[in-house]
């Protein structure tokens, strides 16, 4: 049964168009439940019906003609409860509404069952039989199990109606996940992967030198390939993204992955196109098997890698595609090969069917300005060099927009440009309300800071530098030295500013692919300060490293990550004490030359928010990671896709704790800051603004935006929106409140598309 079942789901997947895969779905299933008829209804929220799309059994005339209210017959009785309803005599029902010309008074039993998908009741699917009966368990269990599944296929294929009747000369519209913000109207441009490493069948040859050539030429032409991606990148992305990217160049020089492929080649006397779909498959499966989000995406990676030298192989050099215009680019999954193929000037939106709201391909369309939405429900095939609108403030794609949606758009499209022009001639204006309050604006990175931004952007200092990124650069774990190195050009960078920099924070997603953790919740389990105690060898080559770094300049701050109780903080103090001390020794410093920086807690951790009385005589600040607090506090994964819409920051718990925080901190008087995404979006800092807070970090793309928002907001009636949203019961009402606030001040383009 279970095996017939996946079939039935994966061929109505499969099939080619809509009407193809429900017909398929009602033969089968009533071949394999032994009905006499099988029926499929489907929900238009248009038109707020339940239309039959497809029937085995029923007279086909009535297929496609025949339309339920959602209160009407027992199908919207099952769509209106959300439940099966088995029935031995379903004519015998007060609600049974009978369909005139259909053959249903053949029918006696009745099992109806509604598929559904978040919430959504997305059709009915019924199973009837002449005899007057109850449907038995199994058949029930079977029927609403298929239903599930359904629900999930369903749910991406649905918008994408080729049918014509419930779409007649009107332009589709699709949902996915807004993955980077932006209006985009262009044609669609869909790119495929040429050969997949599946299509490769294993081949033998007795030319190994020849294969090892071939192989190394195209590896080298790859490397070229990234390399001029990488150089475009560089110029356009904060250091962070970028070195994201950058592990496309070390995955190509890697000695390890190169070797096997070799070993493939002359002992196992492959083809280079043969050792390649060995190796990189062995190291995808290896990938794709763990838990952990961020080593899955290294999969991608090796996949992508591996099929782009396939390309060079296959001599496919000469259709070199050309990209004339300006595009959308849309792929069953976007790939940085492919993103390496296009001019980027031409590059103008991205449409991925696969990703997630962290995947690479997010963060670097974020990076780039990029408008992008991701896990979008499309078929590729029916979309290449069609015209398409991407909301990425929504997460829309519209197919075949009509004029007059184009033109609504493109008016949208201008005042976005001009509220970005203006916003940018606000760079050097200081970080103050319109009423005069100073607020302090700090800048998150990761190695070095981008000159650009010390050029286009004034900021009091470095809120947070993530100390993780160097760590995932390198092969292994950097030496005190390599880390001093790298601290000092942000020391140096920054000379008359803070730097706070925070100790290692690997774990949850983030990993260093030398040091491999593999738990069942990462998030709740080896992370940031715990595992840096456990190991005071890495905890304190760290700090060493940080000290010398700061000796010049003597910027640093030290701020620890992950904190949940008293005692990790008296460790982490007792090593670093130890730490400086050691240096002072050997620099010969006093306390007085070389003093100890000051050092920091994040409250990330909902525990360490009750402690902060007990915190507070032990450090010189805190500094609030908002992202790791929401997920912590709401339970609440950051990562996965299927809870993002529970993952929110304006959440009045979230609220709440904010409140709690700053009330401790300053009862304490101890300085209190922002770092997480929270402090640079830009409803975020209203909140954070009118519960008191008045020093926020943020990444550079955002800085410009905040500081325009902060000249045209005034405390007083930030004060006042923020107490009626402590009030509120859920983060929808707390964002409409802020909302309305920013259409009152014509500053709505802050959130949706347009300027106003
Ligand atoms: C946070 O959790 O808000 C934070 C700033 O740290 P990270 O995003 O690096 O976990
Ligand atoms: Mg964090």
């Amino acid at each position: 049964m279970l095996s017939q079942l996946r079939q039935i789901v994966e061929q109505f997947g499969e099939a080619n168009t809509l009407p193809d895969a429900m017909n398929l779905l009602v033969q089968q299933t009533k071949a394999t439940m032994n009905l006499d008829c099988c029926s499929i209804f489907i929900t238009n929220k248009e038109t707020k019906k339940l239309t039959l799309m497809a029937s085995e059994g029923l007279a086909s005339q009535v297929v496609g003609a025949t339309h339920f209210n959602f209160d009407e017959g027992i199908v919207g009785l099952v769509y209106q409860k959300g439940e099966p309803i088995n029935l031995a005599n379903v004519s015998e029902h007060p609600q049974f509404k009978y369909l005139p010309s259909s053959n249903e008074e053949l029918f006696n039993s009745f099992l109806g069952t509604p598929i559904i998908h978040k919430r959504q009741v997305l059709g009915v699917l019924v199973a009837q039989q002449s005899s007057p009966r109850l449907f038995d368990k199994l058949e029930e269990s079977f029927l609403v199990t298929l239903a599930v599944h359904l629900g999930s296929v369903l749910s991406n294929t649905i918008l994408d109606l080729p049918d014509k009747k419930i779409k007649k000369n009107r332009s589709i519209q699709l949902q996915g996940s807004p993955a980077s913000p932006g209006i985009c109207i262009n044609k669609a441009h869909v790119l495929q992967t040429h050969l997949l490493l599946s299509d490769i069948e294993i081949e033998v040859t007795d030319q190994a030198d020849h294969e090892m050539k071939l192989f190394n030429n195209a590896v080298q032409m790859c490397a070229d390939e990234f390399s001029n991606v990488s150089i475009t990148l560089k110029e356009k992305v904060s250091q962070d993204a970028f070195m994201l990217f950058d592990v496309y160049g070390h995955l190509l020089k890697d000695k390890a992955l190169l070797a096997a492929v070799e070993g493939q080649i002359f002992q196992h006397n492959l083809t280079a196109k043969s050792a390649i779909k060995k190796v990189a498959e062995g190291y995808i499966k290896q990938f794709e098997s763990m838990n952990d989000p961020y080593l899955k995406e290294r999969a991608v990676e090796v996949r992508d890698v591996g099929q782009r030298l396939l390309y060079h192989l296959s001599n496919r050099n000469e259709e070199k595609q050309h990209f004339p215009d300006p595009l959308i680019l849309v792929a069953e999954e976007v790939t940085i090969s492919m993103l390496a193929m296009i001019p980027a000037e031409k590059l103008k939106g991205i449409v991925s069917v696969r990703g997630g709201l962290s995947s690479h391909v997010a963060i670097l369309s974020r990076a780039l300005g990029i408008p992008a939405v991701l896990g979008a429900p499309l078929r590729l095939k029916n979309i290449h060099y069609k015209n398409i609108i991407i909301d990425g403030y929504a997460g829309t794609i519209i197919v075949e927009p009509e004029h007059t949606l184009v033109s609504q758009y493109q008016v949208l499209l201008d005042e976005e440009n001009e509220l970005k022009e203006l916003v940018d001639l606000g760079a050097n204006q200081a970080a103050m309300t319109k009423d005069g309050c100073e607020v302090e604006v700090l800048l998150n990175t990761g190695l070095n800071i981008n000159s650009d931004v010390f050029n286009e952007q004034h900021f009091s200092g470095i809120g947070l530098y993530r100390s993780e990124l160097p760590f995932m650069l390198s092969n292994a774990f950097p030496t005190e030295q390599q880390q001093a190195n790298t601290y000092r050009r942000v020391f140096e960078q920054c000379k008359n500013l803070p730097v706070t920099m925070r100790t290692l924070d690997i774990g949850g997603d983030k990993q260093l692919t030398y040091f491999p953790i593999n738990e069942e919740n990462p998030f709740l389990g080896w992370r940031g300060i715990r595992l840096t105690l456990d190991h005071p060898d890495i905890f304190l080559v760290q700090i060493r490293a940080m000290l010398r770094a700061s000796i010049d300049t003597q910027n640093l701050r030290i701020m620890l990550p992950m904190v949940s109780s008293v005692g990790e903080v008296e460790e982490a103090k007792r090593l670093i004490i130890q730490a400086w001390q050691e240096i002072c020794v050997e620099q010969e410093f006093s306390s007085e030359q070389f003093p100890l920086p000051d050092i920091g807690v994040m409250i990330e951790v909902p525990s360490a928010i009750f402690i902060i009385d007990q915190l507070a005589p032990l450090v010189d600040f805190f500094s609030i990671g908002s992202n790791d607090l929401t997920q912590y506090l709401l339970a609440v994964d950051r990562n996965n896709s299927r809870v993002a819409d529970l993952f929110d920051s304006y959440h009045p718990a979230v609220l709440q704790a904010m409140q709690l925080i700053l009330q401790q901190s300053q009862k304490n008087n101890v300085e209190v800051s922002i770092c997480g995404e929270l402090a640079g979006d830009p409803i975020g800092v209203l909140i954070l603004l009118g519960l008191g807070y008045r020093k926020l970090s943020m990444n550079a793309f955002n800085m410009n935006k905040v500081k325009y928002l902060l000249n045209n907001v005034t405390i007083s009636e930030l004060e006042a929106c923020t107490k009626v949203a402590l009030n509120a019961h859920d983060g929808a009402f707390i964002k409409q409140t802020f909302v309305d606030y920013l259409d009152e001040k014509g500053l709505g383009g802050f959130v949706r598309a347009g300027n106003k």
